[in-house]
């Protein structure tokens, strides 16, 4: 008889090995990201990180990080986008991936061509300097531990044969004194860990950071956990590995985290409004009338991306930045 796991290990063993094993993205795959949907995306986030390097004062060498880059298609676009705008960036910059799985490395070089980047498998290893930090659906990858509230006290939710059990929490993180019977309590633990240290990193050493991803403009209760294979939900309790399981991003906790640790948090603000300040419909526009053939499709993409009722409101972005920074491009809006 196997013992049971808990939950946010389960979770680490089943996204190392689902990333590991396959290329999940696209059509044919299990879910579609924003880089895949629309070139505009990348484009966009480049020219985020050329203001925000200005804002810098312009360092170079800088360095330019992307975690969890998929197929490496946001950073692809996100250079030729700074190519163009600004060439000074594009010579300063040291470009630089995160990525645990060897077949999603290989498929990132591909995408790159050779030479262009260097990998680390966390940021542990990356070199020190002021740099820009972006993330598209990165946090959300990351292990989440789940309490369920029972007879007045807190239960931790352990993995035993493909479904929950529950057991007295080990450590457990602070939780409200009060909740209904049988609520459920989501901790990002392993996102709270991760961006309390790039925070640190960020007010010692300059630079900025940019997260989008889905989850709540506020914390608060519920069970978030999901799954999706062929892009329809799945079981997330499934054979590890055989499906992508991910949970909603706390990013009201994550912005509180990095305050905490000397960074400046600006968001959570809806991804929609924050594309929209950003000119990815006006650059949708131009691709769409440079490439009438496909432009149906460029256009529908911007508009899935921003639309509140496609991925405009439940997608978040956070910027984290050196304190002594000004307000990055699309955060001077009001948070979400
Ligand atoms: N940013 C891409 C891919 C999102 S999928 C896009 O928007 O299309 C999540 C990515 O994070 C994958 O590249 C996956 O391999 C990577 N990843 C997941 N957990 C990770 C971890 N703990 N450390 C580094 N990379 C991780």
């Amino acid at each position: 008889m196997s013992e049971a796991e808990r939950l946010d290990h389960f979770m680490a063993r089943a996204a190392a090995s689902y990333y590991a094993g396959r290329e999940p993205f696209g059509a044919r795959g299990d879910f579609t990201t924003a880089p895949e949907m629309s070139q505009a995306f990348g484009e966009c986030l480049g020219l985020w990180a050329a203001v925000v390097w200005q804002q810098m004062g312009a360092p170079s060498p800088v360095h330019l990080v992307e975690f969890g880059p998929g197929r490496g298609t946001l950073m692809a676009d996100a250079l030729r986008g700074i190519a163009t705008a600004l060439p000074p960036f594009r010579a300063a910059l040291r470009v630089h991936l995160v990525e645990t799985s060897p077949s999603l490395r290989a498929l990132q070089a591909q995408a790159l061509g050779e030479g262009v980047a260097e990998w680390h498998d966390n940021a542990d290893s990356l070199p020190p300097g002021p740099a820009i930090f972006l993330g598209n659906e990165f946090l959300d990858a990351l292990p989440i531990r789940q309490f369920i509230r029972r007879g007045g006290g807190w239960m931790e939710r352990f993995v035993l044969d493909g479904a929950f059990v529950e057991q007295p929490a080990e450590n457990p993180p602070p939780l409200p004194t009060e909740a209904l019977e049988g609520t459920v309590q989501e901790w990002g633990e392993a996102a709270q860990g991760f961006v309390t240290a790039l925070s640190r990193r960020l007010a010692a050493q300059g630079g900025a950071a940019l997260f989008l991803d889905y989850g709540p403009a506020e914390s608060g209760p519920g069970d978030s956990l999901q799954a999706l294979a062929g892009h329809r939900a799945a079981d997330p309790l499934a054979e590890p590995g055989s499906v992508d399981i991910t949970a909603h991003v706390d990013f009201a906790a994550l912005a509180r985290a990095a305050r905490a640790a000397g960074a400046a948090a600006h968001g959570p603000v809806p991804q929609g409004i924050f594309l929209q300040s950003l000119g990815l419909v006006t650059r949708a526009a131009m691709l769409a009338r440079a490439a009438p053939q496909s432009a149906g499709m460029q256009l529908s993409a911007a508009q899935r991306l921003i639309a509140p009722e496609g991925m405009g409101r439940l997608f978040k972005a956070l910027a984290l930045t050196h304190p002594a920074l000004p307000s990055p491009p699309g955060f001077e809006v009001p948070t979400a």
